[in-house]
């Protein structure tokens, strides 16, 4: 199972941590993403996506305790989970091009 992940050149170690009422969660000072390891485990990539979609919007500046803030975090990441799953040929051939068109 991947225990890391890089964001914007940033690697976020992943731990295995219970936190009490969160499934994830990112500590930006520490650079971990804590995985509450009672989950199941068909949910690890999502929950990962999810903090993933928290680092980004935090490099980029935006205010966590924004009311909707979450809803656009839990969109993103369920969003991102299901394109990735569902489109490996899109993914694979991403992963394989030097930046030249399709
Ligand atoms: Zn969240």
């Amino acid at each position: 199972m991947v225990d890391s992940v890089v964001v914007n050149s940033i690697r976020y170690d992943i731990i295995a941590s219970y936190i009490e009422g969160y499934m994830a969660m990112v500590d930006h000072q520490k650079c971990t993403i804590a995985n509450n390891p009672n989950n199941h485990p068909q949910l690890f990539y999502s929950d990962i996506l999810h903090e993933v979609v928290h680092i980004i919007l935090q490099h980029c500046g935006f205010i966590d305790h924004h009311p909707k803030h979450e809803k656009y975090v839990v969109a993103l990441g369920y969003g991102l989970y299901d394109f990735l799953k569902n489109n490996p040929a899109f993914v694979k051939e991403l992963l394989e091009s030097k930046g030249e068109e399709p």
